[in-house]
């Protein structure tokens, strides 16, 4: 260090600091009341690259850029008032011109007398850490993207993944059912099974990397949260059947019918939840409930809850199973099959939907798992023909029999939300002693037993069978059971002289319907039909109808023109362009899925048009679509349409939609953009053996009765044409054909709900879109069958209905 306090150049004030300044690394310069420099550290002279002699006597402006010598001031004025200058982040400028970045503090100096002597500038050159700043800012940038691309990636890849691992289950399903050796059977039930698992592993890693991309949306739809947890039971019915267990649904009368939430998303909370309930229980039941806490004018707040009575789970291990890939202990991984992230996923489902998932449980005493989530109100659907149904019901009493307490209370709990008069007991015995009594003491009998099938001691049909023969005794008794096949339980209830029989897992609907049928209440539909057809309040309507299904078109005009609108059909995009050229219309109901032009390239067209034309206003265009994937939807807003119809249609949404138009102050998008059809949600394995669900069907339909026996008429004349055109476009080669008839197939089945020809339909027309040539002749074989077990049950319910 050169400078010393003997130094001529230093003046007073640099006399003091001189020591200081000589051991800094900090450039420290000292300036005179007039901001005259006066001293000059060495390290000033190392950062600035002036010497001492150059610097002293000049201003601080030698090295503060112009736009900032404001900073001189502002540093002298403060001194003035004996004031320290804080440390800020500015610019300064070295000899060679370069700008670098530094912290400048400032401290004022008094002279010996305690007057305002100068001020000491200490500057600090921050170039280094600005710099490691933005390397670990760009360092945690790209460490942020990897991660978020490994994330795409691995969404991406699941996402791929499961387009051939569905090929791989469609096919292991359609060479089960070729006439194979029992070594060949063997092995495919091994692929079909390990595909299965496979598929779900797949699937779980797409939700949790979607979970970590941020990729994840939940839907907003209207649902009713029974139908929605009845619906889910009834799927898992067979494999809580397959291990004796009790699955019994309880959900709260007051429940509201009508919520907005992502129902696919809390199918699939529950479906994990319920699983892993009977996956961990070897006895006993499960219970899943249903309560709301609240409701108010506008949402409401819902208790969900599954209660099993298994091996349940320690406390240490609570914490563990939310984190993925964890089970509880090896061998339980060996002995319950698996992945561990079931519950992972299903936490974070309930996350999103703005709730908690809560666990208690002890060892071997079963578990509880629970959440509770708040939702908007949806308007409730008018189930007028329901409400009075069960209005027919009211104080009617009825016995319920069954050895499970949860489903005797639930069902109690039911019956007196119709205001039914419920009795329950325990066991067969205590049935036939309570009936006997009744009649004996010459009290009034009961209207109605509801008598569990399977039962220890005296089993239902061996009461069902006494009650019968015993004259005195004038109850009609419902059988019920867990059983899954179906023909088995109602051979045995017709033998054993019960009236009606529903199937556990129990919905309200169906035991709705089977107490009407047992006491020969009016059923359901009949003379409570809604007035679907009568005059409209609008004015009649022009609407071009482009479908390219016989039995769809029929369908549409038939409600169309009964509400009185004028309907012009095409078959498809092509002729939907001539008729749009020659024709006004209000609306129009575009088909998706078409010969020669599909709903997408004719719409674009209409599109086209209207603007070569300057057309205004544009006319409304509703797609009806089957297509049931995430995104077709605003496929079709994209194509230029205004809004979505899902088939199966629903007659009173179509109706509502089309009327929407002739009063333009209803908002248009809301009624008309509807959720994708479920179609592609019927579960493969519903334990219903009857091949179409004519109850749902029926409900579609606003419960009119001859509207469906129409429906059945126009399946038995479309669908043995499209079997033919599937045979004959199967030895042509010619794929495109048989996707084409594979495909109107699927919606004329879709229609009453027949699952398994829907699932056939399905498999033939993806195989036939994939060009899988050689497996369409046994695709074409088992829709055939499927078609043709349809049939007999349609036709022999259109026989019922003309008696
Ligand atoms: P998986 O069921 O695929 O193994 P989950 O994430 O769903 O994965 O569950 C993690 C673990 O938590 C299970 O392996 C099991 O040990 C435990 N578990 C979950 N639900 C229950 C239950 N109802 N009863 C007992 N143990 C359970």
């Amino acid at each position: 260090m050169s400078d010393t306090a003997e130094d001529p150049t230093y003046g007073p004030v640099a006399g003091l600091l001189s020591a200081v300044m000589a051991s800094c690394g900090d450039a420290i310069i000292a300036c005179s009341v007039e901001g005259r420099i006066e001293a000059w550290s060495q390290s000033a002279a190392n950062v600035y690259g002036y010497t001492s002699q150059e610097a002293v006597g000049e201003t601080l402006e030698l090295i503060v850029p112009p736009e900032r010598v404001f900073e001189i001031k502002k540093m002298a004025d403060a001194a003035s008032r004996g004031e320290a200058t804080k440390p800020f982040d500015t610019v300064r400028i070295r000899r060679c011109d370069e700008a670098f970045p530094v912290s400048v503090s400032a401290f004022p100096v008094r002279g010996d007398g305690g007057e305002f002597a100068g001020y000491v500038v200490v500057e600090k050159e921050v170039s280094g850490l600005v710099r490691s700043a933005d390397e670990l800012r760009k360092a945690l940038a790209s460490a942020e993207e990897a991660s978020s691309a490994k994330s795409r990636f691995l969404a991406n890849a699941s996402h791929e993944l499961r387009t051939p691992m569905n090929a791989i289950v469609g096919m292991t399903a359609l060479a089960l059912e070729e006439e194979i050796s029992p070594e060949l059977r063997d092995y495919l039930e091994t692929i079909r099974d390990s595909s299965d698992s496979m598929l779900h592993l797949i699937n779980d890693v797409l939700d949790l990397s979607k979970f970590e991309a941020d990729r994840f949306e939940l839907d907003e739809t209207a649902f009713d949260p029974r139908e929605l947890v009845e619906a889910t039971i009834k799927v898992l019915g067979a494999a809580a059947h397959a291990k004796g267990l009790e699955l019994v649904c309880r959900v709260t009368p007051t429940t509201p019918a009508g919520v907005v939430g992502d129902p696919t998303r809390l199918r699939q909370v529950l479906t994990n939840l319920i699983g892993n309930a009977i996956k961990f229980t070897a006895s006993g039941e499960v219970v899943v409930e249903v309560e709301p806490i609240a409701v108010e004018k506008r949402r409401c707040r819902l208790a969900f809850r599954v209660i099993d009575s298994g091996i349940g789970i320690s406390a240490e291990d609570q914490d563990r199973i939310f984190a993925p890939f964890t089970q509880v202990d090896g061998a339980t991984t060996r002995r319950y099959a698996g992945t561990g992230l079931g519950l992972t996923i299903t936490q974070h489902l309930i996350d999103c939907f703005g709730g908690e998932l809560d666990v208690t449980s002890s060892l071997g005493e079963g578990s509880t798992f629970s959440f509770e989530l708040t939702f908007p109100l949806a308007e409730e659907s008018d189930n007028a023909a329901a409400n009075e149904a069960a209005a027919r019901l009211r104080g009617l009493t009825v016995l319920v029999v069954d050895d499970n307490e949860a489903s005797r209370s639930a069902l109690v709990e039911q019956f007196r939300s119709w205001e039914m008069k419920p009795t329950a007991v325990a066991t067969g015995r205590e049935a036939l002693e309570r009936l006997a009594r009744t009649s004996e003491e010459g009290e009034q009998g009961f209207n109605l037993a509801v008598i569990d099938a399977l039962m220890p001691g005296i089993d239902g049909f061996s009461v069902a069978a006494k009650v019968e023969a015993d004259e005195r005794i004038t109850a009609k008794p419902i059988l019920m059971a867990s059983t899954t096949d179906r023909l088995e339980f109602s051979r045995r209830c017709a033998e054993a002289g019960a009236a009606a029989f529903v199937q556990k897992p129990v919905s309200q609907s169906q035991l709705l319907s089977a107490v009407v049928e047992a006491t020969g209440a009016a059923a359901l539909g009949g003379e409570s039909r809604q007035g679907l057809f009568q005059l409209p309040e609008v004015a009649p309507l022009r609407v071009l109808l482009v479908e390219d299904t016989p039995a769809n078109r029929k369908v549409v005009q038939r409600v169309l023109t009964k509400r009185g609108h004028h309907l012009e059909m095409a078959v498809n995009g092509r002729e939907a362009l001539d008729a749009f050229r020659n024709g006004q219309y209000d609306v129009v109901l575009m088909d998706i899925q078409m010969p020669i032009m599909d709903g997408f390239q004719a719409t674009e067209a209409i599109r086209e048009i209207e603007h070569a034309a300057g057309k205004e206003p544009a006319v409304p265009i509703v797609a009806m679509t089957a297509h049931s994937m995430r995104g077709d939807r605003e496929r079709c807003l994209r194509a230029g349409m205004d809004g979505y119809l899902s088939k199966p249609l629903d007659l009173q949404q179509l109706i509502d939609v089309v009327e929407a138009y002739a009063d333009p102050s209803v908002g248009l998008t809301a009624a008309a953009i509807d959720e994708p059809a479920k179609t592609a949600s019927v579960p493969s394995d519903e334990t219903q053996h009857d091949p179409a669900d004519l109850v749902s069907a029926l409900r579609r339909l606003r419960g009119d009765r001859g509207l469906l026996v129409d429906m059945i008429g126009f399946f038995e004349e479309d669908a043995p044409t499209l079997l033919q055109t599937v045979q004959a476009a199967i030895e042509q080669g010619n794929l495109e054909e048989v996707q084409r008839a594979a495909h109107s197939l699927k919606g004329l089945a879709a229609t009453f709900d027949a699952s398994a020809a829907i699932a056939a339909a399905r498999d033939l027309e993806t195989a036939s879109r994939d060009g899988a040539a050689e497996s369409l002749p046994a695709g074409a074989r088992r829709l055939a069958a499927e078609v043709d077990r349809l049939c007999q049950q349609l036709t022999a319910y259109r026989e019922s209905q003309s008696i």
